[in-house]
């Protein structure tokens, strides 16, 4: 299972937003997109008109590097959505939003998408009583994702469901509880509940030619 091990930072610079990849740091004065808000390299600073293909491009690794996907997992994320029933923007939204990272991410019980994966990829999760350590598996609705008892009294997952509950950050389609650490799966993410400001249309454009 391949992943990007480079300088997170460099990705937001990169794709000019923040894409919270290193969990508490990101709201914190320390973020390095708040002091330099420009993409990195020598030329960083020079004003640069994108093309349309250029703007295409850069919907596209914004959105792959937030759910920190490499090139082929996104793209055959990409083609699964194009097979389903629906909009294939959102059916991609939809599909990577229901990724068993993202969904961790999610309920609050990790600080980033980084690492809610590692948590999935080392055996900490149960969907339904059992064990999943598949970061890429879409969760269903009606299941129920839960903590291995190992990772019930983790400090770091304690203060990071404290801080979702206090912040409300759990999207209304899991319903969570947080004092037994799971959440069910109510229904399906529509393109309104992602909480980003993102072109699929362009992402599309760019696979369709
Ligand atoms: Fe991006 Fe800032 Fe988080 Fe670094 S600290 S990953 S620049 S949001």
């Amino acid at each position: 299972m391949g992943r990007y091990t480079g300088p997170a930072c460099k990705l937001c610079r990169r794709e000019m937003t923040k894409l919270f990849l290193k969990g508490d740091r990101c709201k914190t004065a320390s973020c390095s997109f708040e002091r330099r808000s420009f993409p990195p390299g020598d030329h960083g600073l020079r004003p640069k008109k994108l093309t349309n293909y250029g703007m295409q491009l850069r919907e596209k690794q914004k959105v792959k590097r937030l759910y920190g996907l490499l090139e082929k997992q996104f793209r055959n994320t990409f083609f699964m959505a194009s097979s389903m029933r629906g909009v294939t923007g959102e059916m991609l939204l939809q599909l990577l939003e229901r990724r068993l990272d993202n969904v961790v991410y999610r309920m609050g019980l990790a600080s980033s998408r980084d690492a809610a994966r590692q948590m999935v990829a080392h055996g900490q999760i149960r969907v339904n009583g059992r064990k999943y350590d598949i970061p890429s598996y879409f969760v269903k609705i009606n299941d129920e994702i839960s903590l291995s008892p190992k990772m019930q009294e983790n400090p770091l997952v304690m203060e990071s469901l404290e801080s979702a509950e206090k912040n409300q950050a759990a999207p209304y389609w899991l319903s969570m509880d947080f004092k037994k650490q799971k959440a069910q799966v109510l229904s399906y993410p529509k393109r309104e509940d992602i909480e980003y400001e993102i072109q699929d249309h362009l992402i599309v454009e760019l696979y369709s030619k």
